[in-house]
């Protein structure tokens, strides 16, 4: 069902070729509400699963354009899911002493320990997003050292092999791209303008930013391209309509919480008989 939706590297991501406004894994909006929260009781469950048995941990990582809805979304997904062992981790633009450090180095601290999950709002794709288009590495990396024009390339690896290295130590990262059109963009600053609750959310640089909509669509293409692996798939989501993505989304968290099938820990036969004792002994007590 997600298929169509999923990258492993098996195909490659044409995004003029892929629709924003599709609804197509469920047309009508009340099914997609209903099916949405019959989904999170179930994310609900394996969750408390996953933290029981502290076998595997879970990134699940949030990049898009402005206005996209990637916090509404996060807001949604952290909503349903119990908040012992869940937690967001938000990547601004980075402080002078994440600077002063390798890029990765403020990701690491972020991820989950087994049993958790962490929510990412923006990653370490934002080096090879807003860090190509801008061409911020001009700034950052030892020309000396480094080729510039391998800077990109480098960090595609870098992250395929970051992300790899953490899947054998039993942390998966799934990657979400939703997938908002520039006109429904456009509807959505205009919005914040009109409706003064809106209001602290628009920033005019924003709107400057819509000057670089094609470099950032290209950017999207080759970083989705170039990291998509069976091990830590992409997912671009379409998301001009924000009922379906959050839907879609409760889709792909269900989806992959099913496949690492948390169980909770299999009582040995010592501790059933200790177990046991003890019950007789409360049983005494409470009498
Ligand atoms: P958001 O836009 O995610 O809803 P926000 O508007 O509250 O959050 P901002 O202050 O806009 O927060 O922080 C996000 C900004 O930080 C984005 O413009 C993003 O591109 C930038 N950013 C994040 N990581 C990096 C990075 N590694 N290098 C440069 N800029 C980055
Ligand atoms: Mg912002």
């Amino acid at each position: 069902m997600l298929k169509k939706y999923r990258y492993d590297g098996s195909e490659k991501f044409h995004s003029k070729k892929t629709s924003t406004k599709e609804t197509s894994l469920c047309k009508d909006r009340k099914k997609a509400e209903k099916k949405m929260a019959e989904n999170n009781a179930e994310i609900d469950l394996l969750q408390q699963k996953l933290y029981a048995e502290k076998k595997e941990g879970l990134i699940v990582l949030f990049q898009a354009m402005d206005a996209a809805g990637k916090d509404g979304t996060i807001t949604h997904v952290l909503q349903c899911l119990s908040p012992h062992g869940v937690y967001e981790a938000a990547f601004k633009v980075p402080s002078a002493t994440e600077l002063a450090h390798d890029y990765l180095w403020r990701i690491h601290e972020k991820v989950p320990a087994k049993g958790e999950i962490a929510i990412f709002n923006r990653s370490q794709y934002e080096d090879v997003l807003i860090g190509k288009v801008k061409e911020l590495y001009k700034g950052q990396a030892h020309s000396d050292r480094i080729d510039l024009d391998k800077v990109i390339d480098y960090r595609y690896e870098d992250i395929r092999y970051f992300e790899e290295y953490l899947y054998r130590n039993n942390i998966r990262t799934i990657k979400i791209f939703l997938n908002v059109s520039k006109k429904e963009q456009a509807k959505r600053f205009l919005s914040r303008i009109e409706e003064p609750e809106k209001n602290w959310k628009f920033s005019a640089s924003d709107v400057e930013e819509r000057e670089y909509w094609d470099a950032y669509q290209d950017a999207f293409e080759d970083a989705i391209n170039h990291t998509a692996t069976k091990h830590s798939p992409w997912y671009v989501v379409p998301a001009d309509h924000k009922w379906y993505m959050r839907y879609v989304v409760s889709e792909i968290i269900l989806d992959t919480l099913k496949d690492m099938d948390p169980k909770y820990p299999v009582v040995t036969e010592e501790r059933m008989a200790q177990f046991h004792s003890l019950k007789e002994q409360l049983q005494e007590e409470s009498k």
